[in-house]
């Protein structure tokens, strides 16, 4: 494993939600935030809790929503030299209201915020030049500057004998558009590929799982980690092996940030050494626990209280 902190570039975002289910934002409502939010940013900010090196290449407004999004991550022990500031640009922002079936109706701005403005600085190289790992999430692949960054990125992370992983995060509809063979090229390059449900049938264009396993491993993935929501998670190795975990037991009240959450502990273990299987009940643990917090950002947590958690939370048998 190569010494460097993990990486992730893209968006850094507010999240305001409704305090009550409905259907969007017809009406006027109690609203509750902001709430640091944005996948990235959860994951990276989850690396750094469990003291792990990390790092984020982002865009923020010199506003109040970049400076609590900023104050947050340099908490929890995250680089945020690479985070340019807009002068023009401000923080991007989520407003998501869930409806009374756990479907979720949002308003963004993303793509005209500082997000949206994310491109390869100075400061990026010089954070990618220094990581062991970087990690890429298809969800931030549109905003028009990521995919030089991944590129870079990708490029000085592997000449320093360092790995990558991949979070599919995407939308079959979406693969199967222009982005295709990036999309397919950054599957292929993957040391540990996170997709969640149906995204791994997706990613291997094949409708029966353990096919599809198979068919990435061929392609030349590493690992992959099958994340199956409240019902646990599984590894498969390369070598055709595999384990289940089973889904902890908690009261669902914000489902945001989970698969973020899991992602980086998963990482986070494995490059401090420990094996497949303790790094996935610490995932799930981490998964877990953060759907037990309104706000994204806010269930993220260190090894001492995932190991309580362990210790004091049934599972799904
Ligand atoms: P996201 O919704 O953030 O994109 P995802 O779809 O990538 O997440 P999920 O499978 O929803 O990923 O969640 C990741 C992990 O978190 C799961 O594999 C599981 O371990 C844990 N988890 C998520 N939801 C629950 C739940 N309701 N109960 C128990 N564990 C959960
Ligand atoms: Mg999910």
């Amino acid at each position: 494993e190569a010494v460097g902190p993990t990486i992730v570039a893209g968006e850094i975002l507010v999240e305001i939600m409704a305090t009550e289910r409905g259907f969007g934002f017809l009406e006027p409502q109690t609203l509750t935030g902001p709430f640091p939010s944005g996948a990235p940013a959860i994951f990276i900010d989850q690396v750094g809790r469990l003291g792990g090196g990390a790092g984020i290449i982002g865009c923020v407004g010199r506003d109040d929503f970049g400076t609590l999004n900023l104050e947050r991550l340099k908490r929890d022990g995250v680089d945020v030299a690479a985070v340019d500031i807009s002068d023009r640009f401000p923080t991007g922002c989520a407003f998501v209201r869930y409806r009374p079936d756990g479907g979720r109706d949002f308003v963004y701005n993303i793509a005209e915020s500082a997000a949206g403005q994310i491109h390869l600085t100075t400061a990026a190289r010089v954070l990618a030049d220094k990581a062991g790992h970087l990690h890429i999430m298809g969800s931030t692949l549109s905003i028009a500057g990521l995919k030089e960054i991944v590129a870079y990125a990708g490029k000085a992370v592997r000449a320093r004998g360092g790995s990558t992983s991949f979070d599919p995060n995407m939308r079959k509809e979406l693969i199967a558009g222009a982005d295709g063979a990036l999309f397919s090229a950054l599957v292929d390059d993957a040391d540990l590929l996170l997709p969640s449900g149906d995204e791994l049938l997706a990613a291997a264009g094949i409708d029966d799982e353990q096919q599809a396993v198979t068919a990435l491993f061929a392609r030349g993935v590493g690992e992959i980690v099958l994340k199956r929501g409240a019902d646990g998670s599984s590894w498969f190795g390369a070598d055709g092996a595999r384990i289940d975990c089973a889904g902890f037991l908690v009261e669902e009240v914000d489902p945001t940030g989970a698969g973020d959450c899991f992602g980086a502990t998963y990482l986070t273990c494995r490059r401090q050494g420990m094996e497949p299987g303790k790094a996935l009940l610490y995932a799930n643990a981490a998964g877990a626990r953060n759907v037990t917090r309104r706000g994204p950002m806010e269930g993220v947590a260190g090894f001492d209280v995932l190991d309580q958690f362990i210790a004091g939370t049934a599972r799904r048998t």
